[in-house]
């Protein structure tokens, strides 16, 4: 639906596997002091001194965890390098550095890798992170991409899970839900070109939907602006697989209950009309949504009035004993069970 048919198609085979490394990677700039060597040798060398080392990866499938139908290139190139940076983030930790592995199939001409490596590159100068290696096959079928994100924190800066005490409160950056109805969005355009490819989507009342579907950005503003506001979070996580999910991590982990509360739970217009068109309920969406990348975190009551008037935050509950469960609060202020209803990659 959105690929250009008209595409200049060079075979990968004519520049060779360290051809195309090279042809991909020249033009990446190094950021970080931390980088001793980039790509071109057997291993990189980073060193950090004093503080800890944060590690995280993930691996993207094609028909898995994409669909190149409306997923442009470019666009997997930088949503597979935010997805990992979200991770180092929700440690409380700055990204530094990055590998890119992919493996491909030869159905892909050497322009479909430039635009996913003008993706990932766009990341890495958006974000001052490097790219220090990877690796590159072949596949017999299909796309696959993945990446691992190093990141440095101080030790006594590091944000885990299993920190939140009772009466924390639950504070969400940004807002919630505007990824997944962009899927939804996406999938149905998806359905009505393949049965009339005439037809030209008009897409105006979704574009921040499908943005934040397209081009997640990860918050690494978070953990600067709470150094700055002078809170550090008892406990953090990044919203990848919906904030039900991902708040009963941090209860589990912390050994306690969290009450959350549906009127406070931050929703883009968008969101709202789209939900409705859709007849669905926005709270739902809200709550078992994912892919949204935000930071959901946990800091002392005392922390509330530097929180509270800032726009990208908001208090959407409080922790609790673990005795009394994981609740949602509706706006009629009947309890209701919390359920993870989250993408999870092994549902069917
Ligand atoms: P080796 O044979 O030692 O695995 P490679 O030929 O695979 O080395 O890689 C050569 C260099 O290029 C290494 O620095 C490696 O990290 C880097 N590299 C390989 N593939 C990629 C890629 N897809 N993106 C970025 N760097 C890569
Ligand atoms: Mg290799």
């Amino acid at each position: 639906m959105l690929e250009d048919k008209n595409q200049e198609r060079t075979s990968l085979s004519k520049l060779g596997e360290f051809g195309l490394i090279n042809h991909l990677t020249e033009h990446f700039k190094l950021y970080n002091s931390s980088t001793q060597k980039g790509v071109g040798d057997d291993a990189a060398v980073i060193s950090q001194t004093g503080k800890e080392t944060l590690i995280t990866t993930d691996l993207l499938i094609e028909g898995v965890h994409f669909d190149l139908s409306y997923m442009p290139l470019k666009h997997l190139g930088y949503k597979a390098v935010m997805v990992n940076l979200s991770d180092v983030y929700a440690m409380n930790g700055v990204a530094e550095q990055i590998t890119v592995s992919i493996a491909i199939s030869n159905r892909f001409p050497l322009e479909a890798v430039e635009e996913l490596y003008a993706g990932i590159k766009l990341a890495c100068d958006t974000y001052k992170v490097d790219l220090i290696g990877g690796d590159t096959t072949s596949s017999t079928k299909g796309m696959l991409i993945s990446v691992t994100a190093i990141g440095s924190a101080k030790k006594e800066d590091v944000v885990y899970r299993n920190g939140a005490k009772e009466t924390d409160l639950i504070v969400v950056s940004g807002d919630l839900g505007g990824a997944y109805l962009g899927l939804q969005i996406l999938e149905r355009e998806k359905q009505v070109f393949q049965v009339n490819p005439q037809n030209q989507p008009d897409l105006d009342n979704y574009t921040y939907l499908i943005e934040r579907q397209l081009k997640p950005e990860a918050r690494k503003d978070v953990p600067e602006l709470l150094k700055e506001l002078e809170v550090k979070p008892t406990a953090m996580i990044d919203i990848s697989d919906g904030l039900s999910s991902e708040i009963m991590h941090i209860c589990k982990q912390s050994k306690l209950g969290c009450k959350i509360y549906e009127d406070k739970l931050p929703l883009d217009p968008q969101v709202i009309s789209t939900s409705e068109e859709f007849n669905m309920d926005s709270t739902m969406i809200a709550l078992s949504g994912g892919e949204d990348y935000e930071l959901l975190f946990t800091v002392p009551i005392s922390e509330f009035d530097k929180i509270k008037g800032n726009p990208n935050f908001s208090v959407i509950g409080h922790m609790t004993e673990a005795n009394q469960g994981m609740k949602l609060v509706t706006r009629a202020n009947q309890e209701m069970e919390l359920k993870a209803q989250g993408w999870n990659s092994f549902d069917e």
